[in-house]
């Protein structure tokens, strides 16, 4: 960020993942003395690493309309945006009216082999295109990236309900498991998080799971990242903690 945009990330940390006005106000800076002026306040929802949690909508509005009355920008990272609006049973749209840009990813939930979407005001958008030149060009002949992209938006949506649910399953069948720590209420899209106690690592665990054909990712020393998708029906999932409990 700093070497390409020439901007100083400055990360506030925040319970699940969900930053209020209270918490981002004590981290704003005008650039006098030692700090950098903030220009911009970026949103993640769902949030990643917080375990695909969702920012309640009147949360979005209220740190927008701050934003906004200080002089700068909002920036949704809404790479899950459509699993946020699933839950919440509101319309994209909707949630990300009080933003002025939003980024949303075609793969992931929505199932694409590849591409994300940058969306925000015109004279935004024709900035965009230029930097992205500068970030090493667009693509000639990107129809059939495109044509994988429209069926992704246009599809995927209503089959994530059943992707939350199947991660509630799993959820569910994790916590029954020896040897993990996790809160399946706060499993609430399409990802789950978990602890595994000092027996084992995050990485030991996913790399035995690997071989035996089940794929999640080690977040942390003894934090584990799966996740629910288009290609993961019930049976995969009992089978997935089947496996669970025998390497356990
Ligand atoms: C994947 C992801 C991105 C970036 O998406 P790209 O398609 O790689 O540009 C940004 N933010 C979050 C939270 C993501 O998970």
């Amino acid at each position: 960020m700093s070497a390409i945009a020439g901007v100083m990330p400055h990360i506030v940390p925040s319970p699940d993942g969900i930053l209020t006005w209270d918490r981002i106000a004590a981290h704003v800076h005008d650039g006098g003395g030692y700090h950098s002026p903030t220009g911009l306040i970026e949103l993640e929802s769902t949030h990643n690493l917080a375990g695909g949690t969702i920012y309640p909508p009147e949360v979005i509005a209220d740190v927008a309309a701050h934003t906004h009355a200080a002089g700068f920008k909002v920036h949704l990272d809404g790479a899950r945006i459509f699993n946020a609006a699933v839950a919440l049973g509101k319309s994209v749209a909707e949630i990300t009216r009080p933003v002025d840009s939003v980024m949303f990813c075609l793969s992931k939930g929505l199932g694409a082999p590849v591409g994300s979407m940058l969306v925000g005001p015109r004279d935004f958008i024709a900035k965009a295109r230029i930097r992205r030149k500068i970030l090493g060009g667009g693509m000639r002949q990107a129809g059939v990236l495109a044509a994988a992209g429209l069926v992704a938006l246009e599809e995927s949506p209503k089959g994530l309900p059943r992707d939350h649910e199947n991660a509630r399953f799993l959820a569910e069948g994790l916590a029954q498991l020896p040897g993990i720590l996790l809160d399946a209420a706060k499993v609430v899209t399409n990802i789950v998080m978990f602890d595994v106690d000092r027996r084992t690592t995050a990485t030991a665990l996913c790399d035995a799971l690997r071989a035996r054909g089940v794929l999640c990712s080690a977040f942390g020393p003894q934090t584990v990242r799966m996740v629910t998708h288009y290609d993961v029906d019930r049976s995969a999932i009992q089978r997935a903690l089947e496996i669970l409990r025998s390497i356990l």
